[in-house]
């Protein structure tokens, strides 16, 4: 199965990448996550993603296309993935269509989870993510059994640099402007499935399944 997951920033599409990589055994690709192992590393990328990503603007286009055919050619890729973060423009969306072309494969669906902005201020504020695996928790929404310890591995929980309302404010317009127009683009292509994100995450799951079963 070769999918995408769209969503306004803190939508739930990390969430739920968990469950659908587990669920339909296929990699699962987040484009923000490789920038900050980056980051974390230190590599040239990754210093370069920060100076955009710090203001809650997109990387350019040039560094994250590339980024992302290296990656979809990769052998685990071959039967199946899920792209998280990406596309976020039509110009990357025009690139991803190219590649896929050009080795004869084509995506499946294009998951859209759908929540409200209103919601997402506190979503994004209040995100914790282990330090350690990666695992994504929420103070109030999904908290960790002990505070600041990820339950999955003992790992210290962090905020992410950008989970910070000024940034959090510059996404969401983000993404009205340049991913949103991205909806109509999968609509036309017959590809777009919508999920209501404003749910428990159990519920979205169970959607989620309901709509890539059809
Ligand atoms: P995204 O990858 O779309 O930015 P995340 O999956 O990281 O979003 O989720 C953003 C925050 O919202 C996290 O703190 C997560 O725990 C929380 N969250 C995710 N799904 C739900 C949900 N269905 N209900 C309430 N909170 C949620
Ligand atoms: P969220 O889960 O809140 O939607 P991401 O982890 O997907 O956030 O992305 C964090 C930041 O990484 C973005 O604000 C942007 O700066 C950068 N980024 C991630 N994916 C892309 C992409 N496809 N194109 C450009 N920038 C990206
Ligand atoms: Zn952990």
């Amino acid at each position: 199965m070769k999918l995408l997951i769209m969503g306004r920033p803190g939508a739930g599409k990390g969430t739920q990448a968990v469950n659908i990589r587990e669920y339909y055994n296929i990699p699962h690709i987040s484009t923000g996550d490789i920038f900050r192992a980056n980051l974390k590393e230190k590599t040239k990328l990754g210093l370069l993603a920060k100076e955009y990503m710090d203001k809650g603007q997109l990387v350019p286009d040039s560094l994250t296309n590339d980024l992302v055919k290296d990656r979809l050619s990769q052998a685990d890729c071959k039967n199946g993935f899920l792209l998280d973060g990406f596309p976020r423009n039509i110009a990357q969306a025009q690139a991803l269509d190219e590649f896929l072309k050009e080795n004869n494969e084509a995506l499946d669906a294009v998951l859209d989870i759908d929540v409200k902005p209103e919601v997402l201020i506190d979503r994004i504020v209040g995100r914790r993510v282990c330090k350690n695996c990666g695992a994504t928790y929420h103070i109030k929404n999904n908290p960790p059994k002990q505070e600041g310890i990820c339950d999955k591995c003992g790992g210290e929980l962090m905020q992410r640099a950008d989970d910070t309302y000024d940034t959090a404010y510059s996404r969401l317009k983000v993404y009205d402007e340049q991913t949103a127009p991205l909806l109509d683009y999968y609509r036309g292509q017959h590809l777009l499935k919508s999920v209501n994100g404003d749910q428990d995450f159990a519920k979205v799951f169970e959607d989620i399944k309901k709509v890539l079963a059809k």
